[in-house]
């Protein structure tokens, strides 16, 4: 079995401009106060979801190996 990714959204940080759902159409959506949510916790290595948590302007989006949670994005300092 492949990696999987834990996908959060940070929704204090979020300003719901959206980029993140035209990246990745499915893996997010918006709520009904314009708040990101993945459409699922886990998903399969996904570019397109790396896509979309790297377009984020306010980088609300944090991707995780799923199980040894090391950090794919953002990229370490
Ligand atoms: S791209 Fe970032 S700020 Fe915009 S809706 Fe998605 S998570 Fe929120």
């Amino acid at each position: 079995m492949g990696d999987r990714w834990t996908v959060e959204v940070d929704r204090g940080v979020c300003i719901g401009s959206g980029m993140c759902v035209n990246h990745a159409p499915g893996e997010f959506a918006l709520d009904s106060a314009r708040q990101s949510h993945p459409a699922a916790p886990e998903t399969d290595v996904n570019e397109k979801v790396l896509a979309a948590a790297e377009g984020c302007p306010v980088e609300a989006i944090t991707i995780t190996l799923t199980g040894s949670g090391e950090v794919v994005f953002p990229p370490e300092e």
